[in-house]
């Protein structure tokens, strides 16, 4: 960013003083954004961006929202995808409707309506845009991965204490060998996927390409906290099921981190992808 970017938006966001929001899915371009349809028109000096965004996470909250647009339609995300800084109450920023979705997000659908920006809110290169945000997808996938394992670790927990309390038929459900299993395989599957997101942001703190990791572990730490919040649910019968416990709430939070920042049948594809091609 330039230093006039860095001072308005990058300090004050990493002093905690700013919030900002990311709008590059649209309503016919999720999975695959080099097709996204918003454009950017510039005429003298300045860009006039027309389009719509859905599923924005905190558009409400934002001070400033980084907006991926059209700036060439022939070279798409090869030259052709440009990101665009957008101030709140930005004149044509429109913030049309909230979509409460499954585990408390509510991302919103905005319209753009021929929002005028100055040279200066272009972030990055004109028509660069898309490999800085594919790169700061990588890095999400990561953290996802942090989150996975933080709240498999706290079902894992709660199975350990109520295993030991627990007596059916007579017997604690710690002598059980389902409910050790159940126990056994969350633990085994934790492990692998802390062993993951360590290898992961290591490599990335070394510079390294880690885009096939991060879709592993995007698709592996998601599948494997689905998997361990549900044998946590189980084992604690209709107190499972209830709302008194985090249980419930943890495996609904769980839900969409199979979609967003690329919902698992992409990342195995490119997974797979990359290995063929190679
Ligand atoms: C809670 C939440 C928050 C979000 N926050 C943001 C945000 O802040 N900013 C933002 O820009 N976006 C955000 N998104 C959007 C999210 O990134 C997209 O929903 C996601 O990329 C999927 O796009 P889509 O919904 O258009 O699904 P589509 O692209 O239509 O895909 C639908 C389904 O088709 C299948 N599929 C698609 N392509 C393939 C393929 N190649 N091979 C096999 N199967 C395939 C998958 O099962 C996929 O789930 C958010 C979404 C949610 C749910």
């Amino acid at each position: 960013c330039t230093p006039v970017q860095r001072e308005r938006y990058l300090l004050p966001y990493a002093r905690g003083e700013k919030r900002s929001a990311i709008a590059i899915s649209e309503p016919g371009a999720g999975s695959d954004p080099a097709a996204l349809q918003t454009t950017a028109v510039k005429t003298g000096d300045q860009w006039v961006i027309n389009g719509r965004k859905i599923w924005i996470s905190r558009a409400h909250l934002a001070d400033f929202i980084i907006v991926m647009a059209l700036t060439d339609k022939e070279k798409r995300a090869r030259g052709g995808i440009t990101a665009f800084l957008v101030d709140k109450g930005t004149p044509g920023l429109i913030l049309q409707r909230q979509i409460p979705v499954i585990g408390g997000h509510a991302p919103w659908e905005l319209v753009f309506e021929d929002v005028t920006l100055s040279d200066s809110q272009v972030l990055g290169q004109v028509g660069q845009g898309f490999a800085p945000m594919q790169l700061r997808l990588t890095v999400r996938r990561l953290e996802i991965g942090s989150w996975c394992v933080g709240l498999a670790q706290r079902c894992l927990d709660m199975m350990v204490d109520y295993a030991k309390q627990r007596v059916t038929f007579g017997q604690r459900l710690a002598d059980r060998q389902a409910i050790q299993w159940f126990i056994a395989d969350s633990a085994t599957d934790i492990h692998a996927a802390r062993l993951m997101t360590y290898h992961g942001a290591w490599k990335f703190d070394h510079g390294e390409d880690v885009r096939q990791e991060a879709s592993m572990l995007k698709v592996f730490a998601t599948e494997m906290a689905t998997r361990v919040a549900d044998r946590a649910m189980q084992m604690h019968g209709g107190m499972g099921m209830s709302k008194e416990l985090p249980l419930e709430f943890i495996y609904r939070r769980l839900r969409p981190m199979r979609i967003f920042e690329g919902p698992t049948e992409v990342h195995r594809w490119v997974i797979a992808r990359t290995l063929l091609k190679a």
